[in-house]
């Protein structure tokens, strides 16, 4: 397991980040070590550790987490080509950064299944 904070910290612009996008529910920035031409991170403002731990009270954010995804998709001109939103979850699901996020992924064609 990575540092807990590190996606806390680039929302907080305490470390040095790419960011794309950013209001009050949610940041997405570029993945350090991008698996596709166009690899972004949308991540809740707030610390979420996994998707365990959404509820009701999260509804605002997971709207804005997807929407801002297909917005940034739109921006980045895969969103007819195609594109792949994944979350990963605890250990089989190889999470590595305890804070809730979104891989958007696209720019070539994936693969039956990648992350
Ligand atoms: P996970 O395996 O938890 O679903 O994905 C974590 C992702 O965070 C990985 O794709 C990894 O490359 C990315 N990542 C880890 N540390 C940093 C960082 O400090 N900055 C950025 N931009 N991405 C990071």
């Amino acid at each position: 397991m990575k540092n807990n904070n590190i996606f806390k910290k680039i929302i907080n612009h305490e470390i040095s980040s790419n960011i794309i996008y950013q209001d009050n529910l949610i940041t997405a920035f570029y993945d350090i070590n991008p698996k596709a031409p166009v690899h972004i991170l949308l991540v809740p403002n707030i610390e979420i550790s996994t998707m365990n731990e959404i509820n009701n009270k999260h509804k605002n954010i997971l709207t804005r987490l997807m929407t801002v995804a297909v917005k940034i998709a739109i921006k980045k001109k895969i969103n007819k080509s195609g594109y792949r939103l994944v979350i990963n979850c605890n250990k089989h699901g190889c999470q590595d950064v305890y804070h809730l996020h979104i891989h958007l992924l696209g720019g070539k064609p994936l693969g039956p299944f990648c992350t």
